[in-house]
């Protein structure tokens, strides 16, 4: 275990506001980064992802198909603006179906994946290059056009570090595309409508002012923001868990059963889709829960 300070003021001015899993989440007063210390080594974290030992295992990371092809599809249309094709890397790409949906528009996609189970299972099911190892090192002397990445920067050591490395990957003309939260902006007291934090998975949680200081420290040239309030998902994930009581209801057969769970399944996906990325673009609430797809090129 390893204790720090904030990363971006250098000093620890912090208090805490989240506790799960025996790890203490503490908020900068100075930036709002929430922060994990004491947290896991970096061989430790390494070690989870490597051997599937994380809270987001891989068997999560396989679940809720439809839901990560509408988003990856949402995503792709924003992309869209910004980059028409060309080589993209992914980095955590989980079960690749970004990767899948990217190559579909047009895109040549890489990965890297440290989840060595997620890793094979992208090279195998989707016949995509996907490589476990730092995004430094994978595919040495390639640049890429775009690099893409969703909920993967809570999850690094050295975000600052990591941005670095993915500004010298891109071509000059290239596009960086994120999607995080904005944890580190929203006010304590509402902290507990999230139902999981995922510690010790995720270190860091960013508020806007973070998130404009990591690009900034990295070379990157912010383009645009896209902000959606995740608070109508939230209270839709609420009502789902409560529906989800088990019934006493005859048994289905298995066939019958598969089928209904299909349907059930992509209608769940569609609405979650209509809440966080619908309802939340025209919900702009402030120092409260959103997503943020952010857009940014490499400062000239
Ligand atoms: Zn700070």
């Amino acid at each position: 275990m390893e204790s720090i300070s904030c990363i971006f003021c250098g000093i620890d001015d912090s208090f805490p506001v989240i506790q799960e899993n025996g790890y203490t989440g503490r908020k900068c007063r100075q930036c709002g980064l929430i922060y994990v210390s004491p947290r896991p080594s970096r061989e430790d974290i390494r070690n989870l992802y490597e051997h599937d030992g994380a809270v987001t295992s891989s068997h999560c990371q396989f679940a809720s198909e439809h839901y990560k092809r509408l988003h990856a599809r949402l995503t792709l249309n924003i992309l869209r603006g910004y980059a028409s094709g060309g080589k993209l890397l992914e980095i955590g790409p989980g079960a690749g179906l970004f990767m899948d949906e990217a190559r579909a528009e047009g895109f040549t996609p890489y990965g890297v994946e440290l989840n060595l189970i997620q890793a094979d299972y992208i090279r195998n099911r989707w016949r995509l290059p996907c490589e476990s190892r730092p995004s430094s090192d994978a595919y040495p002397g390639e640049s890429f056009d775009v690099i893409y990445h969703c909920d993967v920067i809570s999850h690094l050591c050295d975000p600052s570090a990591e941005f670095r490395i993915m500004r010298e990957r891109l071509t000059p003309h290239g596009v960086l595309i994120f999607e995080t939260g904005n944890m580190g902006d929203v006010r304590p007291d509402r902290l507990a409508m999230v139902p999981q934090f995922q510690y010790p998975d995720h270190l860091f949680f960013f508020s806007t002012r973070n998130i404009e200081s990591l690009l900034q420290l990295s070379g990157f040239h912010p383009v645009r923001q896209f902000r959606f309030s995740t608070v109508p998902e939230l209270l839709l994930r609420q009502v789902l868990s409560r529906l989800k009581a088990p019934s006493n209801g005859p048994v289905i057969a298995a066939t019958g059963a598969k089928v209904a769970g299909s349907s059930s399944s992509a209608l769940k996906a569609r609405l979650r889709m209509f809440a966080r990325y619908r309802l939340g673009a025209c919900l702009p609430i402030y120092n409260h829960h959103q997503t943020m797809i952010v857009i940014a090129t490499p400062a000239q």
